[in-house]
């Protein structure tokens, strides 16, 4: 059994939640590449923000010199206002342990102290190995190391669990 939902749908629901919890002149956004980036357009759009869009680019590599496991590290940012004293808004597509927004918040920090970093996921996987939550996620699900979620599209973007190929 698959289970889809409609992306745009669940884009909606971000933004209705997100609205309430920031002031659209002073808020900035980042996204994490890739997939929170082309969210974070729409996100940035839909609530009207003055600010720039940023963003943050993650990549994972895998470290077989102290154990086997996958390590975030930045690769490159483009964060194009000043992040001291600002409310900042990340965004990616999916939350699993966390490991990817604690290295984009290393990076945030890099550049100033904000006053605030929000949350915002289409989806949070459940899994975390981190003390990291999402202020704002369209959907919750526990989904098992197996399973992936799935962007399906464009025409319609939808999303799907799917059992991931054993490799
Ligand atoms: P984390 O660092 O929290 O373990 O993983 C989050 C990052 O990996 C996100 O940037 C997300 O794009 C990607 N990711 C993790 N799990 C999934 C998944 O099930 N589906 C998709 N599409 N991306 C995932
Ligand atoms: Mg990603």
């Amino acid at each position: 059994m698959t289970t889809d939902w409609d992306v745009g749908a669940l884009m909606e629901v971000m933004a209705r939640d997100l609205r309430p919890l920031i002031d659209p002149e002073q808020a900035a956004m980042i996204g994490i590449f890739t997939g929170g980036v082309w969210l974070a357009r729409a996100l940035h759009a839909a609530l009207g923000l003055q600010q720039p869009l940023g963003r943050v680019d993650i990549s994972f590599y895998r470290d077989d010199f102290s154990q086997i496991g996958l390590h975030p590290q930045v690769r490159a940012s483009d964060i194009p206002f000043a992040v001291d004293g600002r409310d900042i808004i990340l965004v990616d597509d999916v939350l699993y342990t966390g490991r990817t927004v604690r290295a984009a918040m290393n990076e945030i920090f890099d550049y100033g102290r904000p006053a605030r970093i929000l949350l915002a996921v289409l989806v949070d996987r459940g899994g975390h190995e981190l003390p990291v939550a999402a202020d704002v996620a369209a959907l919750r699900l526990i989904a098992t190391a197996g399973e992936h979620i799935k962007l399906r599209g464009p025409d319609p973007l939808r999303l799907e669990l799917e059992q991931r190929e054993p490799q």
